[in-house]
């Protein structure tokens, strides 16, 4: 069947080749042009289909996986239910330890997806026994014929957006671009693409996006694992309480942070503005955008690419959720009318 008639052999045919789509209102103010690289075109709606799809294949390359075996990841929910969709059209089984942070949405959405899911809880140290890398790293030893993913230690999940997202954006920009903005989890999406761009182009500004309570920031600065710098956020799947060898920090040129309050609020906006549902972190990216303008770190003619990693439906129960921002304190302070107010 032809590509061009948009007929497809399985749903897998569609992962990558997400559309760059400018950002034309929210970024009225702000200096330079801006363009979304928005992944919840994905048919998993998320970036993580790319490396769910990319790891799986290599493993298959390498005869490690073969048709009935067990796929095993912790996640945050996006890469979970890549794995579970690749798993499904390629005849393997799922299991997935996620955090109790994931929304009650994305728990529901894998199961649906056919996986096994184990929730652990959030707030406890990586080497807990609790903590969903111990559990998951336990059922992988409890379980034959088992693959685990282990996207924060797999140069692989780098590879797969060196090889895809990192092409796909020099080549929708006609090499135009000057900067990069992506959240860094695993640090596989921004090391990826930003090494691909560099090799293209070394002046490119890389800038990675890193919450309040992660370890991240610090590290690319210090190289020191601050402890100090850990206490719980609400974000999901942006900033990390250890250090990922899936990022590549040479490749980044600094961090930004930004606060759970002003990231749910950026989200909102972003739909309000360009009529974009995207996810949590995308408006953490924005958010860090709008700071960096406020250091006047852009020119007029800057070609900004900014990474929305996944789609907005998968937080129907937390920031789009007007009860659910009241609770967090979010609408106190910047939209106070916000709460008061009963409309339909
Ligand atoms: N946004 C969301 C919603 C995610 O799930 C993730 C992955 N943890 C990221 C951003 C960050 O991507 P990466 O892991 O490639 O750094």
């Amino acid at each position: 069947m032809g590509q061009d008639k948009q007929v497809f052999d399985n749903v897998l045919d569609l992962v990558g080749n997400t559309p760059l789509i400018k950002l034309n209102n929210i970024t009225a103010s702000l200096k330079g042009n801006y363009y979304a690289k928005v992944e919840a075109f994905n048919p998993g709606h998320s970036s993580k289909d790319r490396i769910a799809l990319y790891i799986i294949e290599q493993a298959e390359k390498k005869g490690i996986l073969k048709p009935g075996d067990t796929i095993i990841e912790t996640t945050s929910g996006n890469t979970g239910f890549s794995i579970a969709m690749v798993s499904i059209i390629k005849g393997y089984q799922c299991i997935l330890a996620v955090s109790s942070k994931s929304s009650p949405d994305k728990i529901d959405m894998l199961k649906t997806m056919g996986a096994k899911v184990y929730v652990c809880p959030a707030h406890v140290s990586a080497d807990d026994p609790r903590s969903y890398y111990q559990v998951a790293k336990r059922l992988h030893e409890e379980t034959k014929g088992s693959v685990y993913i282990n996207q924060y230690f797999n140069e692989l999940n780098t590879d797969a957006h060196y090889h895809s997202t990192g092409p796909e954006i020099w080549n929708q920009t006609d090499g135009k671009i000057t900067h990069l903005i992506a959240c860094s989890g695993t640090g596989g999406t921004i090391s990826g693409t930003a090494k691909y761009l560099k090799e293209q182009n070394p002046n490119i500004k890389v800038i990675g996006v890193d919450a309040y309570g992660s370890v991240i920031k610090k590290y690319h600065e210090t190289q020191e694992f601050d402890e100090k710098e850990i206490y719980p956020y609400r974000i999901e799947g942006l900033g990390k309480n250890l250090i990922p060898t899936a990022t590549d920090f040479d490749v980044i040129d600094e961090f930004v942070k930004v606060t759970d309050e002003e990231s749910a609020h950026t989200a909102r906006e972003i739909a309000k503005t360009e009529g974009l549902f995207v996810g949590y972190t995308s408006g953490a990216a924005m958010q860090a955008i709008k700071q960096l303008n406020e250091e006047e770190t852009f020119n007029d003619n800057d070609k900004i690419v900014v990474i929305f990693p996944d789609h907005g439906s998968r937080y129907m129960s937390k920031i789009y959720s007007d009860k659910w921002m009241n609770e967090q304190g979010f609408f106190d302070s910047v939209n106070a009318e916000k709460a008061e107010t009963i409309e339909f």
